[in-house]
């Protein structure tokens, strides 16, 4: 059942960059999604999505109204923060079935464009291809970038836990169509789900399929799984068709309040990614030419070195730079332009220094570059 809201607010402003999908902004334009994919944590009792997930969905139907107070200069008291804009994740794909009705997501993109805001989608659908076109404008005029999420590029596999999504093959098919108009891409490889696609060979014809597709990025992901309805209603599609592996779930999910498997699992699968996106030389995140220009010096620093944390903390090493990105995404006051030498900001030592200073006097990163 569809029901039509009225929101308070539509942009959901970051308290940081976000660095995985490099926006200070997202918005959710449906509570609910029609997708009903079964591991979907938008299913979790904490997210408070009202009705039977998979089926009842609330729309936002003030959100162009919204978002045009939201983004007038003259009523905001701060400007919009540089970065992209997300459409999508949370608990509602922007592109599921009732966009097909409410052309939501086309109204949001025109606004933006005509604010010249950088966007960035991130979808499972392949109803995105209609907006190509404004996307397109978009990209000419602040930049686009296009993302769809997988838990594995088997059709098969899919149909089973994305019952309400485009199969793998089209959401390729999708990004080649973006591809060629020149626009951005990145598959964020996740979930994998544990037993069924985290296997090597599915995650390897994943990978594959991205650099085939000429893909920009591949961002990774493993699976939360938390007590409750998100629990009850996978656990039941899991035994329903691959029997054999549901036993393992519970080695590796033991209660976590966020829903986390046990480290070791995580870093097992982690690791198996490092070593694919190695062998296809695909960047594991957002490469820094579709963003050092839109970022301010204090986002631009912490991103890359969270970037780099990360990148470290894949291949097996401890980093500084994740201390270092926290402190500095935490600072008030330009880093080019404040008193404060660089070595006084908590976490920020000599080797972080160097890596602060480069940035700030190239937009750009070698260290980083190299690693990805
Ligand atoms: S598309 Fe995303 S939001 Fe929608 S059900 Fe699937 S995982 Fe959840």
């Amino acid at each position: 059942m569809i029901t039509e809201i009225t929101a308070k607010s539509l942009f959901r402003k970051y308290k940081r960059i976000e660095s995985w999908f490099l926006c200070r902004y997202g918005m959710n334009l449906y509570r609910g999604c029609g997708h009903n994919c079964a591991y979907c944590d938008g299913r979790a009792e904490g997210y408070y999505v009202d009705g039977e997930f998979g089926r009842d969905i609330a729309v936002k139907a003030n959100a162009i109204e919204l978002l045009r107070r939201e983004l007038d200069p003259s009523r905001r008291r701060k400007p919009v923060a540089g970065g992209y804009v997300a459409i999508g994740g949370g608990v509602g794909d922007t592109y599921q079935p009732a966009e097909k009705t409410y052309c939501l997501a086309s109204r949001v993109l025109k606004l933006l464009l005509q604010y010249r805001r950088p966007v960035h989608i991130l979808t499972k659908s392949t109803l995105v291809q209609r907006d190509i076109d404004i996307i397109s404008r978009i990209n000419d005029v602040s930049r686009a970038m296009v993302s769809f999420s997988f838990s594995s590029v088997d059709d098969r596999i899919s149909a089973v836990f994305e019952p309400g999504v485009p199969p793998p093959a089209e959401r390729l098919a999708a990004l080649a169509a973006f591809k060629k108009r020149g626009i951005a891409c990145g598959m964020y490889l996740m979930p994998v789900i544990p037993f069924v696609t985290d296997l090597v060979d599915k995650m390897e014809a994943s990978v594959k399929a991205a650099a085939d597709a000429g893909l920009d990025f591949v961002v990774f992901g493993g699976m939360t799984l938390k007590d409750g309805r998100q629990r009850q209603h996978f656990m039941r599609v899991l035994e329903r068709h691959f029997p054999d592996t549901a036993h393992q779930y519970d080695i590796i999910y033991r209660g976590d309040r966020y829903g986390q498997a046990h480290p070791e699992y995580y870093e097992a699968v982690n690791q198996a990614f490092v070593s694919l996106a190695a062998k296809y030389r695909m960047p594991m995140r957002i490469p820094s030419r579709l963003y050092a220009d839109l970022l301010n010096d204090n986002d631009l620093v912490t991103v890359m070195l969270e970037h780099l944390d990360y990148l470290y903390k894949q291949r097996g090493y401890r980093s500084p730079f994740g201390l270092a990105a926290w402190s500095i995404s935490q600072l008030k006051e330009p880093l080019s332009t404040m008193e404060l030498g660089l070595g006084r900001i908590k976490g920020v030592g000599e080797r972080c220094r160097k890596v602060v200073r480069e940035i700030l006097e190239t937009r750009r990163c070698g260290e980083l570059e190299e690693m990805l």
